[in-house]
């Protein structure tokens, strides 16, 4: 597998292999992928911006796909990181990790400490009013993680024609433990609504967004930007002769929410098309001014790398390798 300088149009696919499980090693599977310049992966090479085999720690994948990211939302961008895989494939892990536990939080606690940690480094005639939201798409209906009562959240436009979630729950926030309570908040909400966390997670798209307005209160220059951090619902594919009645809509629904945010994706980076689809779904009506242009993009392919998953990880090599 080997790693590309650079992404196209600002999309940037990074691919992170997670270690064998217990079950894999109890049952003797075999690692597919090798590394270290041995184009892999099942025969075929593929390209990333950023190849991460399995022994990779958690510091190493937020400062190649965030850091940056994090720095330019401050500096008055917008943008969004993806976790996309199949179910047990580590997006969860990449996305949050352990919350509390600084050697294995993820990407999003990570964010949150650098955040301030920049602001307290910053001029004090800066002004960061910063606000998060968390929300899941389920079905195609939006629901707030932080108030359970909000089951059904519709996308409008602003008078800029900015997208955003309707009666979404916003909280500011002024620390990064807050950020984790928000986060653990959300998370309880999510267990109390549905019987099975596990199953319900891998059917549905969960969405953390921070937004970051600055002000300087001598030149009353004011910035603003934001970022989406998306772990989407479970790419694997639901065998159709198995599968029927309200778990066959859950997969077909998922299927189609995950190709039209790839659809999204290679339009923005071929860069040569006047139009991108975004109108195809919620999550992409969503995430509009946040994907491409002048944004910051980030896709982590997250792969098992056991024989048992092969043909679900082609397919998902195959999805980042659409913008490669
Ligand atoms: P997903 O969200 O894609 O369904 P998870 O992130 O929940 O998958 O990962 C499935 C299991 O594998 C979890 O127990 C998680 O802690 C573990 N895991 C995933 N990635 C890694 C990794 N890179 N290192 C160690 N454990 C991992
Ligand atoms: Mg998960």
């Amino acid at each position: 597998m080997e790693a590309a300088e650079g992404g196209v149009c600002g999309v940037k696919v990074m691919c992170r292999f997670r270690p064998l499980n217990e079950a894999e090693r109890s049952r003797g599977d075999k690692n597919i992928p090798k590394f270290n310049g041995e184009d892999t992966v099942v025969g075929k090479p593929y390209v990333f911006d950023q190849v991460f085999p399995p022994t990779t720690e958690q510091v190493q994948v937020y400062d190649t796909c965030a850091k940056q990211i994090v720095r330019d939302v401050l500096g008055g961008y917008n943008g969004t990181i993806f976790a996309y895989g199949q179910t047990s494939s580590g997006k969860t892990h990449t996305m949050e990790g352990t919350l509390h536990d600084p050697h294995q939080m993820g990407i999003i606690p990570r964010i949150s400490r650098d955040i301030f940690d920049h602001i307290y480094s910053m001029d004090e005639n800066l002004e960061f009013h910063i606000k998060v939201s968390y929300f899941e798409i389920y079905l195609d209906k939006i629901r707030d993680l932080l108030d359970v009562s909000k089951t059904n959240l519709a996308v409008h436009e602003d008078k800029n024609r900015v997208p955003f979630v309707k009666g979404c729950t916003e909280r500011f926030v002024s620390s990064p433990e807050e950020v984790m309570d928000v986060i653990d908040e959300g998370k309880a909400n999510r267990h109390v609504a549905v019987t099975n966390m596990n199953e319900h997670s891998s059917r549905s798209h969960s969405i953390f967004l921070i937004n970051i307005k600055q002000e300087n209160v001598e030149t009353e220059m004011k910035l603003s930007g934001k970022l989406y951090l998306v772990d989407l619902a479970g790419s694997e594919k639901v065998s159709k002769t198995g599968a029927e009645g309200a778990v066959l809509d859950e997969a077909k629904n998922i299927n189609k929410s995950l190709s039209a945010l790839g659809n999204v994706i290679a339009a923005l980076s071929e860069g040569t098309k006047t139009h991108v689809p975004y109108r195809d779904s919620k999550m992409t009506r969503i995430l509009q001014d946040s994907l491409g242009g002048n944004c910051r993009t980030t896709i982590i392919i997250c792969c098992s790398p056991s024989v048992y998953n092969e043909a679900e990880t082609k397919s998902t090599l195959m999805f980042g390798q659409r913008y490669g």
